[in-house]
Protein backbone atom coordinates (compact mmCIF):
# COMPACT_ATOMS: atom_id res chain seq x y z
CA UNK A 1 0.00 0.00 0.00
CA UNK A 2 1.27 3.46 -0.80
CA UNK A 3 1.99 5.20 2.52
CA UNK A 4 2.40 8.32 1.03
CA UNK A 5 -0.86 8.19 -0.51
CA UNK A 6 -2.60 7.92 2.73
CA UNK A 7 0.07 10.21 4.33
CA UNK A 8 -1.44 12.90 1.69
CA UNK A 9 -4.71 12.30 2.47
CA UNK A 10 -4.61 12.60 6.36
CA UNK A 11 -2.46 15.84 5.88
CA UNK A 12 -5.81 17.46 3.72
CA UNK A 13 -8.09 16.46 6.66
CA UNK A 14 -5.50 17.51 9.70
CA UNK A 15 -5.94 20.88 7.63
CA UNK A 16 -9.60 20.75 7.44
CA UNK A 17 -9.67 20.06 11.17
CA UNK A 18 -10.94 16.31 10.76
CA UNK A 19 -9.88 14.46 14.00
CA UNK A 20 -7.78 11.43 12.55
CA UNK A 21 -8.53 8.73 15.00
CA UNK A 22 -7.43 5.06 13.94
CA UNK A 23 -10.39 4.15 12.69
CA UNK A 24 -10.72 6.97 9.88
CA UNK A 25 -6.91 6.09 8.97
CA UNK A 26 -8.02 2.30 8.39
CA UNK A 27 -10.70 3.57 6.53
CA UNK A 28 -8.51 6.17 4.64
CA UNK A 29 -5.86 2.92 4.02
CA UNK A 30 -8.54 0.70 3.25
CA UNK A 31 -9.18 2.73 0.28
CA UNK A 32 -5.67 3.38 -1.16
CA UNK A 33 -4.90 0.00 -0.55
CA UNK A 34 -7.95 -1.08 -2.88
CA UNK A 35 -6.02 0.56 -5.45
CA UNK A 36 -9.88 1.01 -7.26
CA UNK A 37 -13.29 0.38 -6.06
CA UNK A 38 -14.47 -1.29 -2.94
CA UNK A 39 -17.93 -1.64 -1.44
CA UNK A 40 -18.70 -0.16 2.30
CA UNK A 41 -18.98 -3.89 3.22
CA UNK A 42 -15.14 -4.18 1.77
CA UNK A 43 -13.88 -1.62 3.85
CA UNK A 44 -15.92 -2.42 7.03
CA UNK A 45 -14.15 -5.56 6.67
CA UNK A 46 -10.57 -4.02 6.31
CA UNK A 47 -11.28 -1.88 9.67
CA UNK A 48 -13.39 -4.62 11.74
CA UNK A 49 -10.21 -6.77 11.47
CA UNK A 50 -8.29 -4.40 13.30
CA UNK A 51 -10.86 -2.76 15.34
CA UNK A 52 -13.61 -5.13 16.44
CA UNK A 53 -15.22 -2.73 18.47
CA UNK A 54 -16.20 -0.21 15.69
CA UNK A 55 -19.49 -0.15 14.63
CA UNK A 56 -20.21 -0.10 10.37
CA UNK A 57 -22.18 3.32 11.40
CA UNK A 58 -18.75 4.61 12.14
CA UNK A 59 -17.39 3.34 8.78
CA UNK A 60 -20.03 4.66 6.91
CA UNK A 61 -20.14 8.49 8.85
CA UNK A 62 -16.14 8.33 7.84
CA UNK A 63 -17.31 7.81 4.05
CA UNK A 64 -19.53 10.62 4.47
CA UNK A 65 -17.21 12.41 5.65
CA UNK A 66 -14.68 12.08 2.60
CA UNK A 67 -16.83 12.52 0.53
CA UNK A 68 -17.84 15.67 1.54
CA UNK A 69 -14.55 16.49 2.16
CA UNK A 70 -14.31 15.29 -1.87
CA UNK A 71 -11.57 12.67 -1.29
CA UNK A 72 -13.63 9.87 -1.74
CA UNK A 73 -16.28 9.27 -4.25
CA UNK A 74 -19.04 6.91 -4.96
CA UNK A 75 -20.00 5.10 -8.38
CA UNK A 76 -23.09 2.78 -8.94
CA UNK A 77 -21.60 -0.09 -11.34
CA UNK A 78 -25.18 -1.74 -12.99
CA UNK A 79 -27.13 -3.58 -10.03
CA UNK A 80 -24.46 -3.65 -7.21
CA UNK A 81 -23.49 -1.81 -4.37
CA UNK A 82 -21.68 1.67 -4.47
CA UNK A 83 -18.33 1.18 -4.56
CA UNK A 84 -15.83 4.13 -3.49
CA UNK A 85 -12.60 5.43 -5.26
CA UNK A 86 -10.39 8.12 -4.92
CA UNK A 87 -11.40 11.44 -6.47
CA UNK A 88 -8.24 12.38 -7.49
CA UNK A 89 -8.05 9.97 -9.84
CA UNK A 90 -10.98 11.07 -12.81
CA UNK A 91 -12.09 8.15 -14.88
CA UNK A 92 -15.69 6.61 -16.07
CA UNK A 93 -16.70 3.11 -15.60
CA UNK A 94 -18.10 0.94 -18.55
CA UNK A 95 -19.75 -2.31 -16.85
CA UNK A 96 -20.68 -5.62 -18.63
CA UNK A 97 -24.02 -6.46 -17.64
CA UNK A 98 -23.38 -10.12 -18.14
CA UNK A 99 -19.27 -11.00 -16.40
CA UNK A 100 -19.60 -6.93 -14.30
CA UNK A 101 -16.02 -6.48 -16.10
CA UNK A 102 -15.34 -2.67 -15.12
CA UNK A 103 -13.54 -1.01 -18.18
CA UNK A 104 -11.44 2.75 -16.74
CA UNK A 105 -11.81 4.96 -19.62
CA UNK A 106 -10.72 9.07 -18.92
CA UNK A 107 -13.49 11.30 -18.36
CA UNK A 108 -12.45 13.26 -21.44
CA UNK A 109 -13.61 10.72 -23.87
CA UNK A 110 -17.55 11.34 -22.60
CA UNK A 111 -17.11 15.22 -22.69
CA UNK A 112 -18.46 15.50 -25.90
CA UNK A 113 -21.57 14.25 -24.96
CA UNK A 114 -21.62 15.88 -21.76
CA UNK A 115 -21.24 19.34 -23.52
CA UNK A 116 -23.96 18.65 -26.52
CA UNK A 117 -26.61 17.75 -24.15
CA UNK A 118 -25.75 20.93 -21.51
CA UNK A 119 -25.56 23.09 -25.74
CA UNK A 120 -28.93 21.73 -26.37
CA UNK A 121 -31.04 20.84 -23.87
CA UNK A 122 -29.78 23.10 -21.11
CA UNK A 123 -29.34 20.22 -18.85
CA UNK A 124 -25.55 19.23 -16.55
CA UNK A 125 -25.10 15.12 -17.08
CA UNK A 126 -23.01 13.86 -14.07
CA UNK A 127 -21.09 11.28 -15.99
CA UNK A 128 -19.82 9.88 -12.76
CA UNK A 129 -22.29 8.76 -10.57
CA UNK A 130 -23.31 5.67 -12.45
CA UNK A 131 -21.45 3.69 -15.06
CA UNK A 132 -22.23 3.00 -17.98
CA UNK A 133 -24.15 -0.44 -18.99
CA UNK A 134 -23.54 -2.91 -21.89
CA UNK A 135 -21.50 -5.88 -23.24
CA UNK A 136 -17.37 -6.20 -23.46
CA UNK A 137 -16.11 -7.62 -26.18
CA UNK A 138 -15.94 -11.26 -24.39
CA UNK A 139 -19.63 -11.22 -23.81
CA UNK A 140 -20.57 -9.89 -27.15
CA UNK A 141 -18.82 -12.38 -28.98
CA UNK A 142 -21.24 -14.87 -27.40
CA UNK A 143 -23.65 -12.96 -28.22
CA UNK A 144 -23.81 -12.82 -31.66
CA UNK A 145 -22.71 -16.88 -31.67
CA UNK A 146 -25.99 -17.44 -30.07
ZN1 LIG B 1 -25.12 7.28 -5.27
ZN1 LIG C 1 -13.75 4.29 -10.29
ZN1 LIG D 1 -18.52 -9.39 -20.20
Amino acid sequence: MSQGKVQKIVQILRERGVRITPSRRTVVEAIVSANGHVTADEISEAVESKFPEIHLSTVYRTLDMLEDSGIVDHVHLGHGKAVYHLKNEMHRHLVCEKCSMVIEISEDVLAPLLNEVKEKWHFTLKGDHFALLGLCENCSKEFENH
